[in-house]
């Protein structure tokens, strides 16, 4: 277990407190260390470099005597103290040092230079290293005139950004001081769920007196079991979080007087116990963080039960949503706590969250212009992502940048049926298979799967198209050929009417998260060829390495005539899509003064030209297929424990897409409140619990997903 302990500034005595801390978790058995990575104002003695704050710590304990990994002679910010020696602090050397150091011990103490926002270098900050170490935080404060606001502001910035606070240590507090004494009260009230631990001005070196102002705070933590620490944490967070719906419905809170609802709602956050004046521990609180980083208040989630449709959900009787706070690296920080992401948000983020690339390209493009009409104009974001898309998929010849992927499979049914006018007009239907999910518009759902689909919902009103059954061979099995039996024989019955066959090339997503032999789709080629149908392949989910190839038909020998990409293609930033067609279509469909009949306002969107191109530049640079083989590994070793569960059905893995496919239908609300719980987001539908990590995800993540999938399912969570 580590902890970070940072200041609200400098000279509180951060240092005397990591020391008495260390002590006091030695003295209650556990092995302690304490590191401080980066030190300015080191002096020379004996021959080396000495770190003063090290020094303190070797007198509680001869094996914290480490020296830091950045050890400066002038005493100023480590940037600049640096600077003057001509050196760069690298945030991941400091992370590998906590790392190395860190192994054995059952408590890590990390101590901070300064305060939060310290500089390392020209663009990171100690904020960077402890949102990376994310270990809860001992913020010590010096108890004096001001001390409520440099605390709170402290405690502020730490929430926003998704760190849990372990304690406040409100150092030098003269008991007989009426200012030390009414900060301790307004602190303890205000910050409800957070230890508010008051250190007297202890004589120097005096750790052991120290000490003991933490042995409850000790004594409160659960160190046999973490992960039931964690469901603690959890099912804490539930209390704190009525608590704040209640103050903001207005109602009187026991615990909150009227004026302070509104900070409160801002403070009452965390995972600690809450200590009393006295410095008892009488209850355990957890709130969650309820303020976003961007300064758009707390987050009302009464309002958007109320007033947000969320997906597929039911105005009266929604399914719980979380308040999202930011997203960062593949983690997606909530007011329950940072969660592993495991669904790359529905298949799009690939690259996890806050990419400063793409972030930078948004901007660079955003000064430029963020948006202009694509009738009569154009700009290079547009005409420098089609060339690369092109580069990326030769065979085709014309691009249409949609808006959604749903628009896109519009757009490529009407170039399928527009081509068709211009050369065999009775042609009209589309031919698609059982299983498949293409949109919720209109022509979207009407080649979605009938029954899993909403075509109950609109019949009358849906264009009737023709059904084949399910590819029925599996991915992994040898080629039956009987299997495309049944599609052939309807293909033929049909041939004068199929316009257009649309499938999702090897991976049936929403449909099912089937995936199915190769061979069927060379079939189908055939099929067209044969009557000159247009072959779409939907790849707005499989696009893009996640089912390990760039594409995922190219594990086939079939290309198709109109392909449909999304999703992944502006790495999870904005919705965007595009339909390629190839020289065929895009004549055909022109041939007699013919037009593509479609033109949406947002069309080619430069911002989201601009960073789908970065995007798919920097897939193409990185070894992406590489890292999704990886977690294709992972995910195999991962899963493989579920095959011989109860209720388990089917365990397939492909690229970057796992699935536990169970016997019945899941309970999707309690599937996710346990994966909450175990701090990761999966979210499962059908009878389906799966995982499509963002690329980016490490090893020790996907394991993580796994195991909380094994344990949902050992549990029979998905019984509800
Ligand atoms: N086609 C497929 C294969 C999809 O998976 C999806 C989205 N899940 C769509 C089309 C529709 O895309 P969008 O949600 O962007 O409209």
């Amino acid at each position: 277990m580590k902890f970070f302990v940072t200041a609200v500034n400098t000279e509180v005595g951060k240092t005397f407190v990591t020391a008495s801390l260390l002590r006091a978790f030695l003295q209650s058995g556990r092995t302690a260390i304490a590191l401080k990575p980066v030190q300015t104002g080191c002096e020379m003695s004996g021959g080396r470099l000495v770190a003063p704050d090290v020094s303190e710590y070797a007198k509680v304990n001869a094996y914290s005597d480490i020296a830091p990994i950045y050890a400066f002679k002038f005493p100023a910010s480590p940037h600049y103290s640096a600077s003057l020696e001509h050196r760069e602090i690298k945030t991941d050397e400091i992370l590998k040092f906590i790392d190395a150091h860190s192994a054995q011990r059952e408590i890590t103490l990390i101590e901070g230079a300064g305060g939060i926002f310290v500089p390392l270098n020209s663009h990171e900050s100690f904020l960077d290293v402890m949102r990376a170490v994310d270990a809860p935080i001992v913020l010590v404060c010096k108890n004096e005139l001001g001390a409520i606001n440099s605390a709170l502001c402290s405690v502020y910035v730490l929430r926003s950004h998704g760190l849990k606070i372990a304690a406040l240590v409100l150092n030098f507090t003269d008991e007989k001081d009426e200012i030390c004494v009414s900060n301790a009260a307004y602190l303890k009230s205000k910050l409800k769920g957070i230890p508010v631990i008051s250190l007297r001005k202890f004589q120097k070196d005096d750790f052991a007196a120290a000490a003991r102002s933490f042995e409850n705070f000790i004594a409160s933590l659960n160190f046999n079991d973490p992960s039931q620490m964690d469901a603690g944490a959890a099912n804490l967070n539930e209390t704190a979080a009525i608590a704040l719906d209640a103050a903001q419905r207005g109602q009187k809170d026991a615990n909150l007087d009227e004026n302070s609802k509104n900070s409160d709602a801002c403070f009452a956050l965390d995972t600690a116990q809450v200590c009393e004046q006295d410095g008892e521990i009488k209850s355990s609180h957890v709130a969650p963080p309820l303020m976003s980083a961007s300064n758009t208040g707390p987050i009302d989630l009464n309002f958007d039960a109320k007033h947000l449709w969320h997906p597929y959900t039911s105005a009266t009787h929604p399914l719980k949503a979380h308040g999202v706070l930011r997203a960062e690296g593949n983690k997606i920080y909530t007011t329950q706590g940072a969660l592993i992401d495991g669904m790359s948000s529905w298949w799009c983020a690939v690259q996890g969250y806050g990419s400063e690339t793409l972030n930078a390209a948004a901007t660079a493009q955003m000064k430029e212009f963020s948006h202009v009409m694509f009738g009569g104009l154009t700009h290079a974001p547009a005409v420098n992502l089609g060339k690369k898309l092109l580069s990326m998929l030769p065979q085709f010849d014309r691009i249409f940048y949609a808006d959604s992927g749903s628009v896109a499979v519009e757009v490529a049914l009407k170039a399928a049926i527009c081509y068709q006018q211009n050369v065999s007009p009775k042609k009209n239907k589309i031919l698609t298979v059982r299983g498949g999910y293409h949109g919720d518009t209109f022509g979207a759902m009407s080649v979605c799967d009938p029954v899993t689909g909403m075509h109950s919902l609109f019949s009358g009103i849906l264009a009737r198209q023709i059904f084949a059954p399910r590819p029925s061979c599996r991915f992994d099995a040898p080629f039956d050929p009987s299997s495309t039996d049944k599609i052939s024989k309807i293909f033929k019955e049909n041939k004068d009417e199929i316009a257009a066959i649309i499938i999702e090339p090897i991976v049936q997503g929403a449909g099912g998260m089937w995936f199915y032999h190769p061979k069927f789709l060379d079939r189908l080629r055939e099929l067209c060829d044969e009557a000159n149908a247009v072959l779409i392949f939907d790849e707005i989910a499989t696009g893009f390495w996640r089912t390990g190839r760039v594409f995922a038909y190219e594990y086939c020998s079939a290309a198709p005539d109109i392909i449909c990409i999304g999703k992944a293609l502006s790495g999870g930033f904005m919705s965007f899509a595009a339909v390629l067609t190839n020289e065929k279509i895009a004549h055909g469909v022109s041939r007699n003064g013919g037009v593509l009949m479609h033109g949406p306002t947002f069309m080619a969107n430069p911002l989201a030209c601009a960073v789908s191109l970065k995007n798919l530049e920097i897939l193409c640079a990185q070894d992406t297929a590489q890292k999704v083989a990886q977690i294709h590994s992972d995910l195999q070793e991962g899963l493989r424990g579920c095959r011989s569960l109860d209720g388990v059905a089917d365990v397939r893995t492909l690229g970057a897409i796992g699935v536990v496919e169970m016997k019945e239908a899941v309970d999707v609300e309690a599937l996710q409140e346990f994966f909450v719980k175990r701090g990761v987001w999966i979210r499962p539908f059908g009878k389906n619990i799966y995982l499509m990590p963002p690329f980016i995800t490490p090893r020790s993540d996907t394991q993580a997903l796994c195991e909380a999938i094994r344990d949902a399912v050992k549990l029979k969570i998905y019984k509800g």
